[in-house]
């Protein structure tokens, strides 16, 4: 069995869902069991629908609901017919009449608890995967819309409820496990739940992956396929440098180290489930269903690489906090770090000596109170505009010479480093550069690191494309390097 998730940009309209259809049909022979989310921006609209409700504006929400009525009536239509649609059509009505009524309840009451939110975000998941179900199926898949809030359950921490594993496991078995087994294609919802009294719960924004996750565990299913817009996971962002390319194979500790730095495929915490039961995750392209993607596992073999990828996050401000004179040094780092708690302030890298101080913080999310207050302890600097580059890949630990070809690279670049922090674990090298540099200095060490083609999965048969920036601004080449090592060239367009 294997779970194929597709998120919003997969289902954003007709021709998207066409496509969706086609992929899950080459999958029929492994048992598909399909998570979706909500259309494309449909959430964050219901977000702002139930927020003018309880403003107590009612009519503007209502007429964002008249446009969301308009897009599904018109996607189901494209792609069921008008003889489909009739049969959908009750179904989809009656989740807007609720969903009207719900507003206007909000424009009453004008309170938004998070109870009612998940509710009211819930029509987004409901609606779209009753739409892929009833595509499918005119598409010959042998479909079922299946209901989230009947599968998965959940504690009742509104709009971040987390899953009940062992009631989930016996929902599960319960509702999807007999379909599968009988050839059929359970369609359901991402991201809604129940908790254990049937009361609708979501799992968080960005919250479908989860629920792949967790239903792939409860079915021990053999893989859960993450379809999206972009073709897997990249060695780095492919709009500072070019060279990007798919990661094949990453572990999970490694995809989760470059989500919390910056890359923003998916959030590998909520893969956790499927992980932790050695079930495999795969990114993939739904614009390109013939992408091999990025296989993520708990533990990924060697690459050929030195580092998995490199992150660039932006918008950093470095801030270096230095003991007054005469302040005693004793309860310095104390104070800093009170001051950091009392504003809950998340800091990204740190360094520290006996006198002084220095961290990072996004720079939207630095308090200028926090500054203020480190002032009455410290002379403190603040430099804005920075970032942090980091390196990350778990092959680089106990081997010697690595730190110091990063740093001789960036020389290279011309660029110098504001700060260094590298753990004990040896996942990740990460430094602080002024944003301006960031684009320089990631072409530099891409090309420095990622020189091989097929990066991380080793395999002597396979094909191996590798794009090669072709001078300045030109198009890109592809070479290919066949399994006997023979390179030829072609033009990508
Ligand atoms: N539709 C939800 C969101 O936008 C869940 C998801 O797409 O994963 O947050
Ligand atoms: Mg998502």
């Amino acid at each position: 069995m294997v779970i194929m998730k597709f998120g919003g940009t997969s289902v954003q309209d007709a021709a998207a869902i066409g496509r969706v259809a086609e992929i899950v049909r080459s999958r029929q022979a492994q048992h598909p069991v399909v998570v979706v989310s909500a259309f494309a921006k449909v959430t964050d609209q219901l977000v702002m629908m139930g927020q003018q409700a309880t403003s107590g504006d009612a009519e503007t929400s209502l007429q964002l609901l008249e446009g969301l009525r308009v897009r599904h009536l018109d996607t189901a239509q494209k792609l069921l017919g008008e003889k489909g649609l009739a049969k959908v059509e009750g179904k989809l009505q009656a989740t807007f009449a609720q969903a009207e009524a719900f507003l206007k309840g909000l424009a009453a009451i004008r309170e938004l608890s998070p109870r009612s939110s998940d509710q009211m975000l819930s029509f987004g998941e409901l609606l779209s995967s009753e739409i892929v179900a009833a595509a499918l199926a005119v598409r010959g898949l042998d479909t079922v819309w299946v209901d989230s809030r009947k599968c998965l359950v959940t504690d009742a921490k509104h709009t971040r409820a987390l899953p009940l594993a062992d009631e989930t496991r016996a929902q599960a078995q319960k509702h999807l496990a007999p379909l599968v087994r009988a050839g059929r294609i359970p369609v359901m919802g991402g991201f809604i739940a129940a908790t254990e009294e049937g009361v609708t719960t979501t799992l968080g924004r960005g919250g479908s992956d989860f629920s792949a996750a967790i239903v792939g565990a409860a079915l021990d299913a053999e893989a859960i396929e993450i379809w999206t817009d972009v073709e897997g996971m990249m060695t780095t962002d492919p709009r500072l440098c070019p060279d990007a390319r798919t990661i094949r194979h990453i572990s999970f500790n490694e995809a989760a180290e470059l989500a919390y730095f910056g890359a923003k495929v998916l959030h590998p915490a909520t893969l956790l489930p499927a992980i932790q039961q050695d079930i495999p995750v795969f990114v993939l392209n739904s614009g390109n269903a013939k992408s091999k993607g990025t296989r993520i596992t708990a533990q990924a073999p060697r690459g050929r690489d030195t580092f998995r990828a490199i992150t660039a996050k932006t918008g950093v401000s470095l801030v270096n906090v230095v003991a007054s004179r005469g302040v005693m040094v004793h309860g310095f780092l104390r104070s800093v770090f009170e001051a950091l708690d009392r504003y809950a302030a998340s800091v990204d890298l740190v360094a520290i000596s006996e006198v002084s101080m220095s961290f990072t913080m996004d720079s939207k999310r630095l308090p200028a109170a926090l500054l203020a207050d480190l002032e009455r302890i410290a002379d403190v600097t603040c430099e804005g505009q920075q970032a942090i580059i980091c390196l990350v890949g778990e092959d680089i630990h106990g081997k010697p010479g690595i730190a110091a070809s990063v740093f001789e690279t960036v020389a290279s670049a011309q660029v110098n480093i504001r700060m260094i922090s590298q753990g004990a674990s040896e996942i990740n090298i990460s430094f602080v550069i002024r944003e301006s540099d960031v684009p320089r200095v990631v072409q530099h060490l891409h090309a420095r690191f990622f020189t091989h083609a097929g990066a991380a999965e080793p395999g002597p048969k396979k094909k191996a494309v590798e794009l090669v920036a072709n001078g300045r601004g030109g198009g890109n080449r592809v070479k290919r390097v066949s399994s006997a090592g023979k390179a030829t060239a072609g033009k990508v367009n």
